[in-house]
């Protein structure tokens, strides 16, 4: 009997979906360009399971039934168009090649295009869970023809992450062509402001307030039992009551100050300009993290550049019961940018996104997985067609009656010079957001000078030009 589906990429990622499948009642057959790694896995985690190896993409076609269905989870870039153009003569019109790794969407559109052309189904497949997902549940966010989520449909929603709140399997269709990677894109862009929140109440209640790490891990850990509850407020808890066993300290306190990335943040960012979405608290997220790179310029410049160290001196719990309130509405409206971004994209590139399964599909599973995403979910429910999360009534609530915290907060931060970009954004967004008139009109007044931009009035139809003389 041939094999339900093939992986091509036995990587950490690869190796955990081949076994979650397997569990799943579903026989795999696999391939590794290194065989070394994949005769080990077989001998290893795989011995005495439905998964068997291929010496050669000729090999893993042949153990296939039809139409053939091949999860690709290797290096994104150049890698993914290897492997496709190496094992593209092998298969049928109507085969399916699934790219489950970190693509680009516009690398994505143009292989769907391509492949599409010549008779085969791409799905780009955004999975999000890291290592401990993929073997137990990741959240999936597949894009492609309809015809091959139909395909793949049965595999998906035995292999994705369950919600608590109904069971319901993390994965649905998201669109066609690079919708699905598009989806993920956004959802590290989330990920990425939601982590930066985090980090910035942290260094308030620490730097700021004086709280050590062991008090911290107590505040996370009890936020998490609140409206506050996910995935990344669970992991803070923990690693902040984490001791290193070198010196005895919080291991949290003797990590570098440098965050890395991989650019899936960045991507969030640049096609937001690109399409013209405001996600101003994830590109804050995204200059974070290369302002924390800076870090021998910072060390130099922290002896020569002065400002506010001072330490709070005020009520600590207050402040404390403040930060909870205020990271809870910056989330709320980190989301809310994230979610417009997809609402913008979804026109830009006629994906057609469900907001609601989106919401929905990120329940569980994946790293951004939280309490509030139930919420959104019934948010788009109430109303497909919401214009942004922020006009949904219980959201509008949500973030009135945290904001007085939220400037709180900010203005503590501010006072003590401790840095607050993705807070504060949030902030801005929101007032932004709700003000009816912006300087905007100064700014074309100063286009309309130096450049002859033209602006339009307020109070008739046209386009106007003033004779601003000289300056
Ligand atoms: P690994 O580095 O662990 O594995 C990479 C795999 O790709 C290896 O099996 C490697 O084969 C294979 N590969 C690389 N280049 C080629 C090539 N030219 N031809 C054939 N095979 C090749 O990566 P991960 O498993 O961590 O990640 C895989 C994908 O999943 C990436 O796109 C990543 O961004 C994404 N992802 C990762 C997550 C994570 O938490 N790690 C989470 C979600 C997505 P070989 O053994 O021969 O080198």
């Amino acid at each position: 009997t041939k094999a339900s589906i093939g992986l091509v990429g036995l990587g950490v990622m690869g190796r955990n979906l081949v076994l979650n499948i397997e569990r799943n009642g579903f026989s795999v057959a696999v391939y590794n360009k290194t065989q070394s790694k994949m005769h080990a896995f077989l001998q290893g985690e795989a011995a005495g399971k439905r998964i068997t190896g291929s010496d050669s993409y000729t090999s893993l076609v042949e153990q296939l039934e039809r139409p053939r269905r091949i999860l690709l989870m290797v290096t994104a870039g150049a890698a993914v168009d290897g492997v496709i153009e190496e094992i593209k003569p092998h298969l049928e019109p109507g085969d399916i090649l699934i790219d489950g790794g970190n693509s680009f969407f516009l690398d994505t559109e143009r292989r769907s295009v391509a492949l599409t052309a010549e008779g085969f189904h791409f799905v780009g497949m955004g999975v999000s869970g890291g290592e401990e997902g993929a073997l137990w549940g990741p959240s999936i966010m597949p894009g492609g023809s309809r015809e091959s989520w139909e395909a793949l449909r049965p595999i998906l929603e035995k292999i994705a992450a369950k919600a608590e709140e109904d069971g319901a399997p993390c994965v649905a269709y998201m669109g066609p062509r690079g919708a699905g990677h598009y989806v993920k894109t956004v959802h590290n862009g989330i990920e990425y402001a939601d982590m930066q929140l985090i980090a910035e109440i942290y260094d308030l209640l620490s730097r700021g307030a004086g709280l050590s790490a062991a008090e911290l891990a107590d505040v996370f850990a009890a936020w998490n039992q609140g409206e506050l509850r996910s995935y990344l407020i669970e992991i803070t808890a923990a690693i902040l009551r984490r001791v290193d066993e070198w010196t005895g300290q919080p291991l949290v306190d003797v990590i570098l100050d440098e965050a890395q990335q991989k650019g899936t943040g960045k991507w969030t960012s640049q096609n937001a300009f690109d399409i013209g979405a405001p996600i101003p608290t994830i590109n804050a997220a995204v200059e974070s993290r290369i302002l924390s790179g800076l870090k021998s310029e910072r060390v130099a410049a922290s002896r020569v550049l002065h400002g506010p160290t001072g330490h709070y001196t005020g009520n600590r719990s207050e402040l404390i019961e403040a930060a909870r309130a205020a990271l809870y509405a910056g989330k709320v409206l980190a989301y809310a940018q994230g979610m417009s971004l997809l609402r913008t994209a979804s026109q830009e590139y006629q994906y057609n996104f469900d907001l609601a399964e989106i919401a929905r599909i990120w329940r569980a599973g994946c790293i951004i997985r939280a309490s509030l995403l139930g919420n959104i979910t019934n948010a788009y429910r109430r109303n497909p067609g919401l214009t942004n999360l922020l006009l949904d009534d219980a959201f509008r609530e949500a973030v009135e009656t945290r904001q007085g915290a939220l400037r709180r907060v900010v203005q503590t931060a501010i006072e003590l010079g401790i840095p607050a970009l993705a807070l504060s954004s949030a902030l801005a967004y929101y007032d932004a957001y709700r003000s009816e008139r912006l300087p905007a009109n100064l700014t074309q007044a100063q286009r309309d000078f130096f450049g002859a931009h033209t602006y339009r009035r307020v109070d008739r139809e046209g386009i106007f030009h003033t004779e601003w003389g000289s300056a």
